[in-house]
């Protein structure tokens, strides 16, 4: 099978490089799908996984939010944050998720924070979903 270069990046540093036969993900505009050989492209990224399949496997990693660039020798994602299924702390995100429901639970519907809980569940409820990948 055909694959090309893909990395991930964080401002933290590098969380994956490889060569993959394709990747999915969730774009802000819909699901996405790049094969080697891909159109250039820049697309905004929503709270979501990113798929990496080559030989016959999938790996996961987490994202909350970035883009992803699609160069002819290279595609690169820039993430807010990105964790890989093995690396993620399942403890840590549903005290994170129950800590975003008690808050969305106690604030009112107008306030700035509410926005910024329903975020934070979104970011909690990704991670517990991709660490069932692990
Ligand atoms: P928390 O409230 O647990 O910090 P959060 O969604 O507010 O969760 P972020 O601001 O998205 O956390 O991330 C801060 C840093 O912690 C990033 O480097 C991110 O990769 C890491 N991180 C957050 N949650 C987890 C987790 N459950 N497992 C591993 N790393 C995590």
């Amino acid at each position: 099978m055909k694959t090309g270069a893909v990395g991930i990046v964080t401002p933290d540093g590098p969380v994956y490089e490889d060569h993959v036969e394709m990747i999915s993900t969730k774009a802000v505009s819909g699901e996405l799908g790049i094969l080697p050989g891909h159109v250039p492209l820049v697309a905004p990224l929503a709270i979501g996984s990113i798929r990496l399949k080559k030989e016959g496997k999938t790996d996961y990693v987490a994202v909350s939010g970035g883009f992803l660039e699609v160069r002819p020798d290279k595609v690169t994602i820039l993430a807010q944050t990105a964790e890989k299924a093995e690396e993620i702390d399942i403890n840590r995100a549903i005290a994170a998720k129950k800590r975003a429901e008690e808050r969305l639970r106690q604030i009112n519907q107008s306030n700035i924070d509410f926005k910024r809980a329903q975020l934070a569940l979104q970011r909690a409820m990704n991670r517990i979903k991709v660490a069932q990948h692990k």
